[in-house]
């Protein structure tokens, strides 16, 4: 929090690179030049869609695209679900089969069967290492040594497009993959002398609390974490342990995989605005909220060709931070997205999201991993944690910790209330056995309410 007395912060990359996109001088870039391209390329885009895809052109029938020459106007169209994109994915794409380079499957996470098949074309994925470029120039320069701990191994994944961008700014891109044995994850950095990391935030922490974990020390200056929601609690662990910067990154596939990053003021994300318009609505209504206020994020991609997006619901919420980021930069911030509207589990009278049980059992050196959910025993309602803990090799169970994290996790309102019994809360050490598998996929409380008895 202080850290921004002590030295100037840089402004962030994507200012400059923005600026070039739409065809400014860096000094030129004001809000007003930002979105007035950002309106004509939402114009372009509904043509493009109206012309080639027939999902939009049935539900923009009554759309004149030369109409829409402000955001209030803009603000009226219908909204993309994510279902929209479950039920025909094909109708949404906008050329030939022969023009599609890469289709990510996207299976649900939830009760909705289907999964999401998001397609690009080459130049959809240019646009990605495009971002990844500069976006990694927040942390990383040219020369750095930055283990990938994200999938690669298929052309077009999100590893692969990284590496392309790191390799386009200097710096080397050593492949790992997601990290299913923290020891062996550790050594490759040591021996690669990796200098920056990119992962998935438990599986990072995995890395830290490790045996070997601390020998990272001294040796890296910044990690990247990348998912939907990064929990605090974790971004302070590795602060502490590994003395680097912590970023967070915020993107989804049907974002285009990059969607914003924070700069060394480590405080909101700065967006990609050139390739992506965001609105924060109120997940009731539908209608756009005001500058500050919390609600759901949704997107226009601006330049995309496969498969444009037109206010995309992302069920993610945050806010934009109204007041100007420490790096002095014209582009907005977005508050790091801490839940997700699907993520809240409704209890009796209170809801319950991962994100406040992961502040709460990160806090504790032991844990790495943990698994939460919720079943109906003999009419009550109980909370299952299975964690997994930082020595592999722990098989029984740990009292003092159960107790520990039991009592910790009473502090949480919504689990004092609806869990008051001490019956009501267990954690089981199932050490090895609780996998990593989450891989890149959202993560939330299980529900299993509706199932047991
Ligand atoms: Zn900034």
């Amino acid at each position: 929090m202080f850290r921004s007395l002590n030295k100037e912060i840089n402004k962030t990359p994507l200012e400059d690179w923005i600026a070039r996109k739409i065809g400014l001088q860096a000094e030129e870039l004001t809000r007003e030049a930002l979105e007035r391209y950002q309106l004509a390329q939402i114009r372009k885009t509904i043509a493009w869609v109206k012309e080639k895809s027939s999902f939009y052109r049935e539900k923009f029938r009554a759309v004149e695209p030369e109409s829409i020459t402000d955001f209030s106007l803009f603000s009226k169209l219908p909204f993309t679900f994510p279902q929209d994109i479950r039920q025909n994915p094909q109708r949404l794409v906008c050329t030939g089969q022969r023009d599609i380079a890469r289709i990510v499957t996207l299976n649900s996470s939830g009760t909705t069967g289907q999964p999401k098949r998001i397609y690009f074309t080459p130049e959809d994925q240019q646009l990605t290492i495009d971002f990844f470029d500069i976006g990694m120039r927040n942390l990383v320069g040219p020369g750095d040594r930055v283990l990938i701990l994200l999938p690669w191994r298929q052309p077009g994944s999100v590893g692969d497009l990284l590496r392309a961008g790191l390799e386009r700014l200097g710096a080397e891109a050593i492949l790992f993959g997601p990290v299913s044995e923290a020891k062996e994850a550790v050594q490759t950095a040591l021996k690669s002398k990796a200098n920056s990391l990119v992962g998935i935030p438990t599986h990072v922490l995995a890395m830290a609390r490790s045996q070997k974990g601390k020998l990272l020390s001294g040796s890296l200056k910044s990690v990247l974490l990348s998912t939907d929601y990064v929990p605090r609690s974790i971004c302070q662990a590795l602060e502490s342990i590994w003395g680097c910067q912590v970023f967070n990154h915020y993107g989804m596939t049907e974002m285009g995989l990059g969607g914003g990053v924070q700069c060394a003021a480590l405080a909101g994300y700065h967006l990609r605005e050139a390739d992506l318009y965001f609105e924060i609505i109120d997940p009731e209504s539908g209608q756009v909220l005001d500058e500050g206020e919390t609600g759901e994020v949704v997107f226009t991609t601006l330049t995309r060709v496969g498969m444009p997006l037109i206010r995309y619901r992302t069920g993610d919420l945050s806010r934009f931070i109204p007041t100007k980021c420490l790096c002095g930069t014209v582009l907005r911030s977005m508050e790091v997205v801490k839940s997700r509207i699907a993520g809240q589990i409704k209890l009796q009278n209170h809801s319950l999201s991962i994100a406040e049980i992961d502040e709460v059992l990160f806090l504790f050196d032991e844990i790495v991993d943990y698994q939460a959910r919720i079943d109906r025993d003999s009419g009550r309602d109980c909370l299952y944690i299975d964690i997994k803990t930082s020595e592999n090799t722990l098989v029984s169970r740990d009292k003092d910790l159960e107790y520990r994290l039991g009592q910790a996790l009473r502090r949480v309102p919504a689990i004092q209330k609806e869990f008051p019994l001490n019956n009501q809360i267990v954690i089981i050490t199932s050490g090895n056995s609780v996998p990593f598998s989450r891989g890149t996929g959202k993560r939330s409380i299980i529900d299993n309410r509706l199932n047991s008895g």
